[in-house]
């Protein structure tokens, strides 16, 4: 194992060398884009059962200057969360999302929405995470009951009495919580016993093939029952078709998100839909 150790350099591959060095170049890249505002959030609007505008999901997209292209979250975030840059990031998402809520504010279009935000299990684990919040929306002054954070079953998996006690302070605060890609995990429920949740978000996996497939369709059914006699809000996400809307209509869906609605877009276009 020592010589191992020592030789490990050997080791690698130059596939494995080339594969590092693009990492090293994505960090890096990543960070001057944190440094150079080329970050941005996109907004996905959220609608009830009878078609109203009830708020936006913020999604962030990296405008890469060097590569004159959008890069999606998928091909950042994880990267971000290895190398702690998400707390840099996240705190940037929140800024940005308070700034436009307080926005809203202003206008009685939509002054009610509500805003949700993606927060990883990086960010809920940082001792001041809370103190992080407040000031974002005291220094925005924006409704602290506008403000939705989306958590996923991976911020729970360490100390969830902290993360419990986080939670509770947020929410005597005002800001409400959403479990996020409900289903995909393995615990989803004892978390939904045990931490004080407002929402679920069905994951868009099970929506998908809901008219076509009938085990989707009985867990779909079921998630809507459940999260009703638990008094939960609940968002159906990734709804594309008519047919899956209608669906989800009849088992009782009050809250949708998908591609059929509108696609996550910059705030200039939402604001011409509502
Ligand atoms: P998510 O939180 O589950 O977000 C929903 C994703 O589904 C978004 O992908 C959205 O564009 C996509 N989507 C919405 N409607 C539809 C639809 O009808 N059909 C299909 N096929 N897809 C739909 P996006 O924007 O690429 O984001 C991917 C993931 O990146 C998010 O998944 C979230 O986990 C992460 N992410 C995005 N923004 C942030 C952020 O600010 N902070 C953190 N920590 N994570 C973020
Ligand atoms: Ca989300
Ligand atoms: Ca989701
Ligand atoms: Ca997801």
């Amino acid at each position: 194992a020592k010589d191992a150790g020592r030789n490990r350099v050997r080791f690698f591959s130059p596939a494995m060398q080339i594969a590092i060095e693009a990492r090293l170049a994505l960090e890096h890249a990543l960070r001057r884009a944190l440094r150079e505002e080329e970050l941005r959030l996109y907004f996905q609007p959220q609608i009830d059962q009878h078609g109203r505008y009830i708020g936006a999901e913020a999604l962030v997209r990296w405008h890469s200057r060097e590569q004159g292209t959008l890069i999606p979250p998928m091909q950042f975030i994880p990267l971000a969360e290895e190398t702690g840059l998400i707390l840099g990031l996240g705190q940037w998402v929140v800024r940005e999302a308070c700034q436009q809520l307080k926005a809203w504010e202003a206008d009685p279009q939509t002054r009610e929405l509500q805003l949700a935000v993606n927060v990883s299990a990086r960010q809920l684990q940082q001792p001041d995470f809370v103190a992080q919040i407040r000031d974002s929306l005291a220094e925005s002054g924006a409704n602290p009951a506008r403000l939705k954070l989306e958590l996923t079953e991976s911020a729970f998996l360490a100390n969830t009495q902290q993360i419990d006690e986080r939670m509770k302070q947020l929410r005597a605060l005002g800001v409400s919580f959403s479990l996020d890609d409900f289903g995909t995990g393995f615990s989803s429920l004892s978390y939904l016993k045990r931490l004080p949740f407002d929402q679920l978000k069905i994951d868009q996996a099970f929506v998908r093939d809901v008219t076509t497939d009938p085990n989707d369709a009985a867990i779909v059914a079921a998630i809507l029952a459940m999260s009703r006699s638990l008094g939960l809000e609940i968002i159906a996400e990734g709804v594309e078709t008519e047919a899956q809307r209608d669906f989800l209509l009849e088992n009782g869906c009050h809250g949708f998100q998908g591609y059929l609605f509108g696609r996550p877009a910059p705030i200039e276009d939402l604001a011409q839909v509502w």
